[in-house]
């Protein structure tokens, strides 16, 4: 529950737009310091940098529903279009009382970031909408769902630009964006969107490739800093698609998880939590709290717990200067985008604790995703198996490439991500060229 930023919300008409609130310029302003380290970096592609650091396309929605209550309520929406010098835009959907223009922004770029960095043939994208969806009823949550998806119809398609989920957004929420994408466009397009019930033309292994992802690149990393995963004490915050799977994996394993936080609070418990009976309570109570074989800890306390290796797998903003210097752990794989600031990035890197950034770690969901969109387009589904090992090929090269620059040129992990990917959506710039 730490480090929530400060709630702003939407709901109503007086809200001042969040796009002219100087003080969300924080997740954007860490991707243009981000763009700005790694520019030393690109050589003669550098002359393109620019187009790094500004979205290609922004489109703001306004989302009115009717309440079941008969009344009337309005939300901000957004989708952003990073760069598509690669290929069609690709990007999750966040519906969160937080999000904000300049956050999702930032979201959409490292996306670009993150495709590039495992070589797939897409750029980036992002949207969201500023809305608490656990206040929403479920015919309210779909109302929402397909007028947001109408709004930004203009903009979306297989081709043009392919939503999937993210925080607070499921299958069911893919299945009515693509259902009323499809009524708009009075065809089935079942590839506008991944992340779909497998009965829609989503793909096997989908729900669990992120936290899949986290899990091989950690093993991967582990084993480049001698640590044994059987024997490792792991922390994650953020339990739900991408915490709660790869806490479950690092514990199928033989890790020890001794700690949980999420929205509703931190359990603890240094002899290893059972995970999957805490995954049953989250999904029986919505939230760790309560769980009752383990401890409560204040949520303060989390940052400091003595474990191997950390996973934020929440949101972003949560790894900050304020605690950086608490953290125990060996190394921290970032479950979620941009969860550590720059200025925590570098006291980790002062106290020798390895970072494997989002940009990598994270790319799991978005690798299936493209097998997702891969098989719809050709309309034959590929077996799990066939899936999970492609996706642990794809992210075991991904890393293996991103170690050796690393290594080459002495920087951290999240800049040598950057010089991969950065060159890649550079030199496609450099190759299509300006138009006209
Ligand atoms: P989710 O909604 O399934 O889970 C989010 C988790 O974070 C929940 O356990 C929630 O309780 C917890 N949380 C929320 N606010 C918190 C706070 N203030 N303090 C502590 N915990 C808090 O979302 P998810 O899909 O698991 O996404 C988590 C992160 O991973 C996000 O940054 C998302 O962008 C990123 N991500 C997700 C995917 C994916 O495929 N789902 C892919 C790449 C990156």
């Amino acid at each position: 529950m730490a480090n929530t930023p400060a709630s702003n919300t939407a709901t109503s008409s007086h809200a001042l737009p969040s796009y002219l609130n100087p003080e969300h310029l924080g997740a954007w302003g860490i991707y243009l310091q981000q763009v700005d380290r790694v520019t030393p970096y690109l050589g003669s592609l550098s002359r393109w940098v620019e187009t790094l650091k500004r979205p290609k396309r922004a489109l703001i929605v306004d989302v009115p529903i009717e309440l079941d209550n008969g009344t009337m309520a309005h939300f901000e929406g957004y989708r952003v279009q990073h760069n598509t010098s690669r290929g069609p835009g690709k990007g999750g959907v966040r519906f969160h009382q937080d999000v904000t223009l300049s956050e999702v922004m930032a979201l959409s770029a490292w996306m670009s970031i993150k495709n590039a960095a495992v070589n797939l043939p897409f750029g980036g994208a992002k949207g969201g909408i500023r809305v608490d969806p656990k206040t929403l009823s479920r015919g309210e949550l779909e109302r929402l769902t397909r007028r947001y998806t109408s709004e930004i119809g203009i903009i979306i398609g297989p081709t043009k630009d392919i939503p999937a989920p993210d925080v607070n957004t499921n299958e069911q929420i893919m299945a009515w964006m693509m259902d009323t994408y499809s009524m708009n466009e009075g065809a089935t397009a079942s590839g506008v969107v991944t992340g779909k019930p497998v009965a829609l033309g989503g793909s096997l292994g989908r729900r669990e490739a992120t936290g899949r992802g986290v899990y091989t690149v950690g093993q991967e990393a582990a084993q480049h800093i001698g640590l044994d995963i059987g024997q490792a004490r792991i922390a994650v915050q953020g339990f739900g698609n991408v915490g709660g799977i790869a806490a479950k994996l690092f514990a199928q394993a033989g890790a020890t998880v001794v700690a949980v936080q999420d929205h509703g609070g931190t359990v603890y418990k240094a002899a290893g939590l059972d995970v999957p009976a805490l995954l049953h309570h989250v999904s029986a109570h919505g939230s760790v709290q309560g769980f009752e074989d383990g401890d409560t800890l204040p949520d303060a306390q989390f940052w400091g717990v003595d474990c191997d290796i950390l996973i934020p797998a929440a949101l972003e903003q949560q790894i900050t200067a304020a605690n950086a210097h608490l953290i125990q752990a060996r190394m921290v794989i970032e479950g979620a985008n941009g969860p550590t600031t720059p200025e925590a990035d570098d006291i980790l890197h002062e106290r020798g604790i390895l970072v494997v950034p989002d940009v990598i770690a994270n790319a799991g969901g978005v690798t299936v995703s493209y097998f997702e969109w891969v098989q719809d387009f050709s309309s034959f589904f590929w077996s799990e198996d066939e899936i999970n090992a492609r996706l642990v090929r794809i992210m075991r090269e991904a890393f293996a490439a991103i170690w050796q620059v690393a290594d080459e040129h002495r920087v951290s992990l999240r800049t040598a991500t950057f010089i991969v990917a950065c060159t890649r959506i550079l030199q496609a710039r450099e190759l299509r060229g300006l138009y006209p």
